[in-house]
């Protein structure tokens, strides 16, 4: 038995830009570019945010010998910029991570027999805008309470 997707605005934001993605993008070659696109993007706006924070707050050893002007007010807010500089080093180590995973995927081309699978597929999971809609009636659909007694 499947189990009833989630309906919070959340979700439902997730499931339609999953199926857009399907649907603008529906060729293995595709998807693979679309990723590529996204994890680079990704990395250059995060490491660039990084190498900017660093400048200005200095890196994590700076935190531990706070100028002897600073305000105590100011500590709490210096913990969570260096916790965020922290966080985001490790995002930026594990994009890097997935880049050398993505290499792999990336490397591989099929035949078009194999592509026009994928748009068939393709049309099938994200056949049309209203997929939203679609889910939402068939959670009523598949609704059965259970009446009491
Ligand atoms: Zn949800």
């Amino acid at each position: 038995m499947p189990e009833e997707p989630c309906q919070c605005p959340d979700c439902q934001r997730f499931y339609r830009e999953h199926d857009r993605l399907i649907r603008e993008n529906p060729t293995l070659r595709q998807q693979q570019e679309l990723s590529w696109a996204a994890l680079q993007s990704f990395r250059t706006l995060a490491g660039r945010a990084l190498e900017e924070l660093q400048k200005t707050h200095g890196d994590t050893d700076a935190a531990l010998a706070p100028a002897a002007a600073g305000a105590p007010a100011d500590a709490g807010e210096t913990d969570a910029m260096q916790q965020a500089i922290a966080d985001l080093e490790n995002i930026n180590a594990h994009l890097f991570s997935i880049e050398a995973l993505m290499d792999r995927i990336f490397d591989v081309r099929v035949p078009d027999a194999v592509e026009q699978k994928f748009r068939e597929l393709a049309g099938e999971l994200a056949p049309d805008p209203l997929n939203a809609d679609r889910l939402r009636l068939n959670r009523l659909l598949h609704q059965t309470p259970d009446l009491p007694g």
